[in-house]
């Protein structure tokens, strides 16, 4: 017979956790998590590569310092998670061009300026045609030269803050760190799940999390939800929480019966979906400027986004110490990765997705094509190389979500609202801070307080039936 819960969890990525924290914090206790594949932490992932672990999801936490503390920030000092403090904003005074010259740094900044310019420009217009005004200022400039393509991809994937205020940086804090620790950034999340289900032996034994389920149907109605996985499993619940990133949503992984209405549809359509992929490549030795300033660099080339953004995985031990956490002094980008020898790649959208489609190799020709021409033909071939998918894999189909520039509240509220009994979370379900990990963990506890409220509202409705009888 089908089992039954009073809460079904489908996802156990940061949301999904913290949400059924939330709730048997609460004294929901009769809930069950269903994770499609073998592990929990979803695009919170550690992977191994050359004999250490890697983050192949998010690295950074984002957002530290500021008028609001991050909860992120808060949990990885509580579970001691090794991090370091890291500022990428640097890559755009280390310009490569294709014949491995840098270029200057006045030409740098001064491209840079710029294009800020030019995007503030972009974005006061769309307001402008939004309020049914026409343009009103001069266009954008469009870039054009290998220089103004690999800031123009600097700034729109990576730096939108000095553009749009975004309220991760606006009320969290500028300031970032890079997660160093062999145990991974999923280490928090064992540490949340730990404290609400069983644990045994630094693993999650408690039969409330069921992995490898991967949730193919949801039937609802007024009276609650049938789930059924693609092993033919039926999880019958009151409510379900489903964490499941916008991608997932968008694509025909889960079929709704009755379908979703199309309000919901509609606000989930509207969402972007960014694919953000950092490959990993391993070298014998190094053979990049090492030192304060270098750790990103930049490859400008007659194409957008093509291998453009690198960072290396620097080698000096460095001991986390939460006394002294947010003293820029000797804390930047020194990590745990003794003699690493590690570049990070980092591609997004079109180009996480043309190299998702082709052979590594081919990614690896590639790659050590964009480093030859950088620092020249004596560049030793990388010995191991990791390029992680995000776009192909059926249970994310995105890195994280988007908004439009100028969505409005209410798509907000519609991509979050419920429907009946279920009920949304995930990182794409928070209005400030969506696309992030601390957008995801405040998402979570989000869900769980207006499913708790639904929960008395509901007692209250059946207290009034049974008057009524
Ligand atoms: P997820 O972690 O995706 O959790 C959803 C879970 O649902 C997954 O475990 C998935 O397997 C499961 N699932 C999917 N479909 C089903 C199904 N049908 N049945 C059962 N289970 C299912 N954020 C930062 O703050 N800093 C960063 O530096 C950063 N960098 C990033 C780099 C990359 C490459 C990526 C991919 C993301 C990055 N992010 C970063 C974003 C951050 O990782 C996410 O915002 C956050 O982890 C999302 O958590 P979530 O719980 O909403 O979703």
């Amino acid at each position: 017979s089908p089992s039954s819960s009073l809460v079904i969890i489908v996802g156990a990525g940061i949301s999904g956790i913290s949400a059924a924290k939330a709730l048997a914090e609460n004294g929901v206790e009769d809930l069950l998590i269903l994770e499609a594949t073998d592990r929990i932490g979803g695009r919170i992932r550690k992977e191994e590569f050359a004999g250490l672990n890697v983050e192949t999801g998010a690295g950074w936490i984002q957002g530290v310092g500021g008028k609001e503390p991050n909860p992120v920030w808060d949990l990885a000092s509580k579970s001691g998670l090794r991090t370091c403090y890291s500022d990428y904003s640097n890559a755009r005074f280390n310009i490569y061009d294709q014949s491995g010259k840098i270029f200057p740094s006045a030409v740098a900044a001064d491209s840079y300026k710029r294009a800020v310019e030019s995007a503030i420009r972009e974005l006061r217009n769309q307001e402008a045609n939004l309020d049914g005004i026409s343009s009103i200022l001069e266009p954008p400039m469009v870039p054009k030269t290998p220089i103004e393509l690999a800031i123009d991809f600097i700034l729109h994937d990576f730096e939108m803050a000095e553009v749009e205020p975004i309220a991760t940086y606006t009320d969290l804090g500028e300031r970032e760190f890079l997660v160093a620790d062999e145990r991974g950034y999923e280490h928090l999340l064992y540490k949340m799940a730990e404290s609400f289900l069983r644990s045994s032996q630094g693993e999650i034994v408690d039969s409330r999390l069921k992995v490898n389920k991967v949730v193919r149907e949801v039937h609802y109605s007024r009276n609650g939800v049938s789930l059924k996985t693609e092993d033919n499993c039926v999880y019958n619940a009151k409510y379900v929480i489903l964490s499941v990133s916008v991608g997932v949503l968008q694509s025909d992984l889960i079929t709704f019966s009755p379908p979703l209405p199309k309000w919901k549809t509609e606000a989930i359509s509207k969402l972007d979906v960014i694919v953000y992929t950092k490959i990993f490549l391993k070298f014998p030795y190094k053979f990049w400027p090492c030192g304060p300033g270098t750790e990103f660099f930049l490859y400008a080339h007659e194409k957008r986004g093509y291998y453009t953004f690198w960072q290396y995985i620097q080698d000096k031990a460095f001991t986390h110490d939460p006394g002294h956490q947010l003293s820029r002094s000797g804390l930047h980008m020194e990590n745990a990765y003794p003699g690493s020898n590690i570049l990070v790649v980092t591609l997004t959208n079109e180009e996480s997705k043309r190299v998702e489609s082709q052979s590594e190799e081919e990614t690896l020709r590639e790659a050590m094509g964009a480093l030859r021409d950088m620092f020249g033909p004596q560049v030793p071939d990388a010995c191991d190389i990791l390029v992680p998918k995000w776009w192909n894999n059926r249970f994310q189909r995105c890195s994280y979500s988007n908004y439009p520039m100028l969505a409005s509240q209410l798509d907000f509220r519609d991509v979050k609202a419920h429907v009946g009994p279920i009920f949304f979370t995930g990182e794409h379900t928070h209005e400030r801070f969506n696309g992030y990990v601390h957008g995801g963990y405040l998402s979570g506890i989000d869900t769980s307080k207006a499913l708790l409220e639904a929960m008395m509202m509901g007692e209250e409705d059946e207290n009034e039936e049974d008057e009524e009888e």
